[in-house]
């Protein structure tokens, strides 16, 4: 059975000023999970993370670790760390200081605490700058000794606050792959706070989706790509972003523009407290080229630009005059602007969203 090691209950926050960065937040996070909170830049993902560590007080609502409430608890009480974007290392300490500095100050014995040091600094690996000065460090090793030093206290949890960001892109890729294995090596329950749905896609076991201080869906980063639950979601994640059309309901039928039809028996659905105009979303990599007769249903388009991304290529397509959708596709694909060209895409892939709650159907 999975436990969960904290939970929110009703948790609001608003500040001075009036700003609600968090609202009515309910959540289990379980126990050894890698949890990504993701959304755009003010949803509250920071503000979460700042109230479960400690470092802000909720306006209301209770948080609980292992069941204990410890909405009051002071940081330190709390024994859950945390690893901001800017590592907060002491520059003119060598890393080994850095490491053993909170354990040096709650005057433990050098020779208590210095196998532990020096085994984390292998783990990490770092044996080989324990001597050398912080400021003097590559980005990469800082985040590890910032990593380390967090581990060293043991916390029953690790939040992380977009730590890659000041990462070149070729270096996130080798750092996230990095803190997985962390991950799966200590066991440790991690919160990670991003911003990047890449990031969270690759990261999380699961994803918290925020918008505006609230749950837009808590998922598996599959469930969330393959079935968003509000158009906020689905144009959130993947790129390109889920096309989205407007949709006519007609005769048990919804109608495409371009003419498409697509039956609701079909798609698995009924048509009762189906809306008069749905939104139909189709993933770009659903949209297949020239499609053989069969399953898939069949629409006609204009190229209307082609953009090769190495493997893959996106393909405008031009479905009514002011219609249009992406597709993509395995490069090359050698049809011209202008061209007519025929597509096909499995019905049982289109999610359907209501148009004026913005949540999904069925
Ligand atoms: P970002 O990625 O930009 O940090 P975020 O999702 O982490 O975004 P928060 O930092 O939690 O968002 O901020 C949520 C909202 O609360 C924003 O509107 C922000 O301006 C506001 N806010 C955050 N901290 C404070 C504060 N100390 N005082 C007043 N308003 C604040």
């Amino acid at each position: 059975m999975t436990e969960s090691i904290i939970q929110l209950r009703n948790l609001t926050k608003r500040f001075d000023g009036g700003t609600v960065a968090v609202r009515n937040l309910d959540l289990d996070v379980i126990e050894g999970e890698f949890l990504c909170f993701l959304g755009p830049s003010g949803c509250g993902k920071t503000t979460t993370l700042r109230m479960i560590v400690g470092l802000e007080t909720p306006t209301s609502g209770e948080i609980f670790l292992r069941g204990e409430r410890i909405t009051d608890w002071p940081p330190q009480r709390r024994n859950i760390g945390i690893v901001f974007q800017n590592y907060a290392l002491f520059g003119h300490m060598s890393v080994y200081e850095n490491l053993a500095f909170a354990m040096r100050i709650r005057g433990q014995a050098r020779e208590r605490y210095d196998g532990r040091v020096r085994q984390m600094a292998t783990e990490l690996q770092l044996g080989e700058v324990l001597e050398v000065r912080a400021a003097r460090l590559d980005l990469s090793t800082m985040q590890r000794v910032a990593m380390a030093r967090t581990l060293l206290a043991e916390p029953q949890i690790l939040l992380l606050d977009e730590p890659l960001n000041n990462f070149d892109p070729g270096l996130r890729e080798g750092m996230r792959a990095e803190l997985k294995r962390w991950q799966h090596q200590f066991g440790t329950t991690m919160i990670y706070v991003t911003h990047d749905q890449e990031e969270a896609l690759t990261l999380g076991d699961r994803i918290l989706v925020m918008r505006d201080g609230e749950v837009e869906q808590l998922a598996s980063p599959m469930e969330i790509y393959r079935r968003p639950q509000s158009l906020f979601v689905a144009s959130f994640i993947g790129r390109p972003a889920m096309n989205l059309l407007t949709a006519d309901m007609e005769d048990g039928e919804l109608q495409l523009p371009g003419g498409v039809r697509l039956d609701l028996g079909r798609l698995g659905m009924a048509q009762e407290g189906m809306p008069a105009r749905p939104v139909a979303g189709i993933r770009p990599e659903h949209l297949v080229p020239s499609p053989s007769a069969g399953e898939l249903v069949r629409l006609e388009a204009t190229v209307d630009l082609v953009r090769p991304q190495a493997a893959k290529t996106i393909v405008d397509l031009r479905l009514g005059h002011d219609v249009t959708l992406q597709a993509l596709v395995r490069s090359p694909y050698r049809e011209a602007v202008g061209a007519r060209v025929a597509f096909g895409f499995d019905p049982h892939k289109v999610v359907l969203f209501n148009a004026d709650s913005g949540r999904s159907i069925g």
